[in-house]
């Protein structure tokens, strides 16, 4: 049995693809274009309390990848109407910066930022305590300023950083990484062109205290046993990604103490 999801690409994509597709994504030793293994996830940077005029604030690498997250709130809800009496609700916004991929892309939302931003946003919720702020808005402003495949996984990292930095009350972190399959083998943290080429492609998001996944989606064809493999290795890239949360957040905390001191 396959499971299958839409893979569909635009004529843009197909055309910009065709100049550069590879022969191989992996080569007979098993290794990637960029020198990785099939589980080793790109290189990460993670910081937080990067821009003092927000409230919370993180900033990410990952691979190619450059994200910055803005969260602001809890505070009144703009307009009233979106305001719940038992709850916080999250405004959420995914952006792609026009200089981010290497087509200029509209700075206008696109339909894809608008999915975007609604699955981060759902990917975000189970981890908050929205019931301690009925009435208020919480707002993450996701800004991909270099994108290289997996922006969504990597904005989701960064944007449960941002809100741990604000010191919004949340159950447990939010690591999210995908996992898929290139050249017939299952593979982690797919970086663009692997993402484009490859055969598919699931991106997760998990909260490891609570062993709880708040997003799942499939882009490409994968058998019953691959799915399950491809799950409990983006699982495994979460855990990974999720120790280098808590070590960015504890380095912040470190260095105040240490100002303090001084
Ligand atoms: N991408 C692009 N132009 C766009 C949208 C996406 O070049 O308008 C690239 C970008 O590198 C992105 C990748 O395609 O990271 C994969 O996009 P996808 O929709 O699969 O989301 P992601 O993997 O980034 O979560």
């Amino acid at each position: 049995m396959q499971l299958k999801a839409s893979k569909k690409k635009t004529k843009k994509e197909t055309e910009t693809l065709s100049n550069k597709k590879p022969e191989k994504l992996i080569d007979k030793k098993g290794i990637r274009l960029d020198g990785r293994k099939l589980d080793e996830l790109r290189p990460v940077k993670m910081e937080v309390g990067v821009l003092p005029n927000a409230d919370g604030s993180a900033y990410l690498e990952q691979g190619k990848n450059k994200i910055l997250v803005g969260v602001y709130g809890p505070k009144e809800a703009h307009p009233r109407h979106i305001a719940q009496q038992d709850r916080a609700v999250i405004q959420c916004r995914y952006h792609m910066a026009p200089f981010s991929v290497d087509e200029r892309k509209s700075p206008a939302p696109s339909r894809r930022d608008v999915e975007l931003s609604k699955v981060i946003r759902e990917a975000l919720e189970p981890a908050i305590f929205l019931e301690y702020y009925p009435k208020t808005a919480i707002q993450v402003y996701i800004e991909i300023l270099q994108a290289d495949g997996g922006t969504r996984c990597a904005g989701i990292t960064a944007a449960s950083l941002a809100l741990a930095d604000a010191g919004i009350p949340m159950r447990d972190l939010v690591a999210a990484c995908a996992a898929g399959k290139a050249d017939g083998k299952l593979i982690v943290d797919l970086m663009d062109t692997e993402d484009k080429v490859g055969e598919a492609d699931v991106p997760v998001a998990f909260m490891p205290n609570l062993n709880a996944i708040t997003l799942l989606q499939m882009d490409g064809g994968l058998l019953v046993d691959e799915f399950e493999n491809a799950v409990n290795m983006a699982i495994d890239g979460c855990k990974q990604l999720y120790n280098l949360q808590k070590e960015a957040l504890k380095s912040k905390y470190v260095a105040v103490e240490e100002d303090e001191e001084e």
